[in-house]
């Protein structure tokens, strides 16, 4: 009989704490896993229900991810609502420098795909009803203190507070984490000066299973394929960044000339913009925290590492260090340690630090040569991309990072039949 109420607690349950909770599910079925969310989430919301939402917050899914969900068990449901980009068109507004990857050059159905937020949740959810996996919701963990071998949180409800005891604690409470704070990681933020406006458009022309990203002199854009996950439609989904000037000048237009704006910005490879939804916006800044473990305490997802969403490497970036964890906890079971030994933890984060540095370096060099322009970046840049389109290793490099490729990625092993190592995939 263990001497905690359970074996691991993931603070949050949001897109990173719920994939790791289903991950842990699959690999680690002896695992005791309670996941503790703030959002009053119902479980009665079921994929089966779901209607999709014209204002719906997506996120690009590299293939790489594709390939984590695939193990998991969860690829077949998510792909009825996933939208495949086939081409990935990557400009520069006013410049002749472009340069085009394409699915059937690396033998992919897709280079990645476009999936509502809300989807991706429903999919969980209805996965992690089949496993032994307790959800709290309604509840937020509050604080956390180190004890003998593990740790002891506190957890708050609308109507009263109490504890419990875990071997390890893993915080998944997204990028405003305020547990992160509370136990002292040191957070460092570098601010873009920049805003990213979030928004679902129609266009006349069909994308064509075509994603665009478009740098421009005020900042990148990036238009991603949105809508049916087997028809070329006419909506994509929309992230334009902008100076806080320009995004309050944007907001107070009306939807036609944000419109009109945005044909100026982006041009008219998707013919006319005929219609923008609701309009969301972020301030943009690169969050990381060097040391995301400590004993008995883990940070995950945006908790850990916050990018620049042009990129759109956040959540895939996320989902490597995910099975990264999930492999060392399943080591930790094998070899009888305590999953919040720092000696687990620290394997941890030394197998993920590459890809995330790596991968933070990727999204942040896009910003800075294709940000606001400097006539040598600008210069350089019609040069480098140029380059990219007619030097095939270096456009092979480019889309093995916008695939999610780089980096290692841990197999999820069913019980028995592992044989413990992880796959690198770099
Ligand atoms: C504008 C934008 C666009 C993006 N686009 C992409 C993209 O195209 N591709 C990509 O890979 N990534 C993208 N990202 C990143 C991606 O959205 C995140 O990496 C992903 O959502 C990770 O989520 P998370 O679970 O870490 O955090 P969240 O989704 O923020 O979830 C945190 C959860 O924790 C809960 N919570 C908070 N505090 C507590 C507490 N104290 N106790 C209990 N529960 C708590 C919250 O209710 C929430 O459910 C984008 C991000 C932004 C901002």
């Amino acid at each position: 009989m263990s001497q905690f109420d359970t074996d691991l607690i993931i603070a949050g349950g949001g897109l990173a704490g719920a994939t790791l909770a289903l991950a842990l599910a699959r690999a680690v079925p002896s695992l005791r896993v309670t996941v503790v969310e703030a959002f009053p989430l119902s479980a009665e919301a079921l994929p089966e229900d779901y209607q999709p939402s014209y204002d719906a917050r997506s996120t690009a899914l590299a293939w790489g991810s594709r390939l984590i969900f695939e193990e998991l068990g969860l690829w077949r449901r998510l792909s009825e609502h996933a939208t495949p980009i086939r081409h990935i068109h990557v400009s520069d507004r006013g410049r002749f420098g472009a340069t085009r990857l394409n699915a059937d050059e690396h033998q992919q159905d897709a280079l990645g795909y476009v999936a509502d937020n809300r989807w991706m949740g429903l999919c969980l959810m209805r996965e992690l009803l089949d496993t032994e996996v307790q959800w709290q919701a309604h509840t937020e963990v509050v604080d956390m203190t180190p004890i003998a071998g593990g740790v002891d949180v506190a957890l708050k409800t609308a109507d009263d507070s109490h504890r419990m005891t875990a071997q390890c604690l893993v915080v998944a409470d997204g990028g405003r984490s305020g547990l992160r704070e509370r136990l002292g990681f040191q957070v460092r933020h570098r601010s873009y000066g920049q805003n990213a406006l979030i928004a679902n458009v129609s266009t006349s022309e069909s994308h064509q299973f075509s994603a665009f990203e478009r740098f421009t002199d005020a900042g990148p854009m990036a238009l991603l394929p949105h809508g049916a996950a087997n028809r070329a439609g006419q909506q994509s989904a929309l992230v334009w960044t902008l100076t806080d000037e320009m995004l309050e000048e944007v907001l107070a237009l009306p939807d036609a000339d944000k419109c009109r704006r945005l044909q100026e910005r982006f041009g008219w490879r998707l013919g006319r913009f005929a219609r923008i939804g609701e309009c969301s916006h972020y301030p943009l800044k690169l969050s990381t925290v060097d040391e995301p473990v400590r004993p008995g305490v883990a940070l995950v997802g945006n908790a850990a590492h916050a990018l620049h969403p042009v990129a759109g490497q956040g959540f895939n970036l996320a989902l490597r260090g995910l099975m990264t964890l999930v492999e060392q906890f399943r080591l930790a079971v094998e070899q009888g340690q305590s999953l919040g030994d720092l000696q687990v933890l620290s394997r941890y984060q030394q197998l993920h630090r590459q890809d995330w540095q790596q991968t933070a370096q990727f999204s942040d060099s896009l910003i800075r040569l294709f940000g606001p322009s400097l006539t040598p970046l600008a210069v350089a840049r019609d040069a480098g991309l140029v380059g990219l389109d007619l030097v095939p290793g270096a456009k092979r490099w480019f889309a093995r990072k916008a695939m999610g490729l780089g980096g290692r990625r841990a197999v999820i092993h069913k019980p028995k039949t592992g044989t413990g190592e992880p796959a690198s995939h770099d």
